[in-house]
């Protein structure tokens, strides 16, 4: 077998263990050693706007050390597909009935070099449950790194500056939006205003952590 096909065999038959990142099957989020540490409660919880979110993991301890290793990008490139198996196993339990026309991202400002963790993540969620990805919204400008802020400053670093790239896409539609953290969901309360004001029949949302 050529040497890049057998490359390309191993990446896609293989995942990485999300939390020591070593190689695993392709069926599953982390390796035996660490399986102890993952415990999926799916979370449910509504944003300020009435938008259902729900999320998989707790941001602390093992999960939080593991999903900012992810969020640093470069060599944990194929570490999303072992994301969205927790995440495919999160929308089963408590979205399994929910007919989504398209599965989107919080977008990155394109501008400057960013990881865009989000996308991956989204895509390969989608591929798992056989339904459509689409890019919906833009970031016309940066934002200030939504951490260091507080809950005030987090709702107006991000107040409009997720635009809707194309209303005819969204009018009617049920969407499910990503995002790999929420924390006061200034994010996806901006990004899924911005899809109901084109027209969005519902927004869901998902994320890793909460
Ligand atoms: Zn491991």
């Amino acid at each position: 077998m050529p040497r890049k096909t057998i490359k390309d065999n191993l990446r896609k038959n293989t995942n990485l263990c999300i939390f020591c990142c070593r190689k695993i099957p392709s069926d599953s989020p982390c390796c035996e050693t660490c399986s102890f540490m993952l415990k999926i409660q799916p979370h449910e919880q509504k944003l300020s706007n009435g938008c259902p979110c729900i999320s998989a993991l707790r941001y602390e301890g093992q999960y939080r050390t593991a999903i900012l290793k992810y969020k640093s990008g470069g060599q944990f490139k194929i570490i999303h597909k072992s994301y969205s198996l927790v995440l495919n196993r999160t929308i089963s339990k408590l979205y399994d009935n929910i007919e989504f026309d398209y599965y989107t991202g919080v977008p990155t400002y394109k501008k400057f070099f960013h990881f865009d963790q989000v996308t991956p993540l989204a895509k390969e969620t989608a591929r798992l449950r056989n339904s459509e990805f689409k890019p919906l919204l833009c970031q016309s400008k940066k934002k200030k790194t939504q951490h260091l802020l507080d809950s005030a400053g987090r709702e107006s670093n991000v107040k409009n500056i997720f635009k809707c790239l194309d209303e005819n896409d969204v009018k009617g539609k049920t969407i499910l939006l990503f995002d790999d953290v929420v924390t006061t969901g200034s994010t996806l309360t901006e990004c899924s205003n911005e899809l109901l004001r084109n027209g969005a029949a519902k927004v869901y949302c998902v994320t890793v952590n909460w």
